[in-house]
């Protein structure tokens, strides 16, 4: 027996390991301090009472005879869910068909599993720095990877000029770890180039929710030529705070074919064959994020992250540091003072303001210098957090 000798080539989760034993270190030394953390990626508001009150209701049906239900039939999401999804979509002018959506557990599943429906051993384009799930998994595929430099001269959106060609490329926008958010001309160079070499797009658009520029594109899909390029994977968890509920969507276009075959034919198998589906009760609790009064209530919470952002942002602004993202991304991806590299800053954060940021070059070579910090807490803790800064 041989195990997938891949694993032995992945790269140990050094980053949050390592912030990990330096806060704790320091909290030994320092029992009282008041930490707060501005590296969290998940979210702290709770759960719309709209997704509540459908998640209770679908429980009691579970607990009755006349309306329990067992798997949900295809596996691939119940037709209230994926039509409350073709609406949320065409409230902003994107047309995509219930039948090119397949629902799941989250966008992390969705992100290495479609690279199941490609070849072994295909070449991934992926921007550095970068959410690092999509380098893992490609490693544990026995893909190759080429590095494409999302850096300060970029804007940290990278184009597709002069690039290696490759089977898949990954886009996430708004970014994790940078903000940055491609525009509608950005975007769209990239489509071109992935139709005109047949690559396939993987467009994470895990943050859409928090574009608030109606001149930025939330969905690949908004590009022209993008249904024959692009496949977009999309998540419950910052737009309704589901990361505990875990929900999340991908869109696979109809016209979307390689080698002859549909890419959406070959999802669909992938999923039907080795998921089973979504839970009823988190479909219904999904279906009513998109209800009128569901997006109301996630949108509030949205609304007080990016609040958050502005906060850290303007702080930013009035001390001189150089940053970018937060304003249609929970992101702040700011250059650490006086040359500092990323894991220095960290420490100075730590030991003198009681600060936890990300150091970015954990997420990259090209986030060496550099360092996140989210909107995700609460707004006592991220004023508070501004007051230590300034002083
Ligand atoms: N994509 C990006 C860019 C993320 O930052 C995250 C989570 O932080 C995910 C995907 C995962 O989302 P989910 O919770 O739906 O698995």
């Amino acid at each position: 027996m041989n195990i997938n000798g891949n694993y032995s080539n992945l790269q140990d989760s050094y980053l949050f390991k390592t912030i990990a034993q330096r806060v704790n270190a320091y909290k030994e030394a320092n029992p009282g301090a008041n930490l707060i953390r501005l590296g969290i990626g998940d979210v702290t508001r709770p759960l719309a009472p709209a997704v509540i009150a459908a998640m209770q209701k679908a429980v009691a049906e579970l607990g009755d005879g006349a309306t329990f239900r067992g798997y949900d039939d295809g596996g691939v999401g119940y037709d209230f869910l994926r039509d409350a999804i073709v609406n949320y979509y065409a409230a902003r002018g994107v047309q995509v068909g219930a039948d090119e959506i397949v629902v799941s557990d989250g966008a992390k599943s969705d992100l290495g599993n479609l690279l199941g429906i490609f070849e072994a051993g295909s070449t991934a384009l992926i921007p550095d720095p970068v959410f690092p799930a999509y380098a893992d998994t490609n490693v544990i595929d026995g893909n190759r990877i080429v590095y494409i430099d999302a850096n300060e001269a970029n804007g940290f959106l990278p184009a597709p000029d002069g690039v290696v060609k490759a089977d898949i490329i990954y886009i996430c926008s708004p970014n994790n770890p940078t903000g940055a958010v491609y525009t509608r001309e950005k975007l769209k160079a990239w489509v071109d180039y992935a139709n005109a070499v047949g690559a396939v797009i993987l467009f994470d658009a895990a943050y859409e929710a928090f574009i608030t520029d109606p001149g930025l594109p939330r969905s690949i899909f908004e590009i022209d030529g993008a249904r024959t390029c692009a496949i977009e994977v999309c998540s419950l968890s910052k737009l309704a705070g589901f990361t505990g509920v875990r929900a999340g969507y991908t869109i696979v276009p109809a016209e979307l074919e390689r080698g002859g075959r549909s890419l959406l034919a070959l999802w669909k198998r992938r999923q039907t064959t080795k998921f089973n589906g979504v839970s009823y009760i988190t479909q219904r609790g999904a279906a009513a994020v998109f209800s009128p009064e569901g997006l109301a209530q996630c949108r509030e919470s949205v609304a007080y992250y990016l609040e958050n952002a502005k906060i850290l942002g303007e702080a930013l602004k009035s001390l001189g540091i150089w940053y970018c993202g937060g304003e249609n991304a929970p992101y702040i991806w700011l250059k650490c003072p006086d040359g500092r590299g990323s894991w220095e800053y960290f420490d100075y954060l730590l030991g003198e303001l009681k600060l936890v940021g990300t150091p970015g070059a954990g997420f990259g070579k090209n986030g060496e210098g550099f360092m996140r910090l989210t909107a995700f807490g609460t707004r006592e803790n991220t004023v508070e957090a501004v007051e230590r800064l300034k002083k």
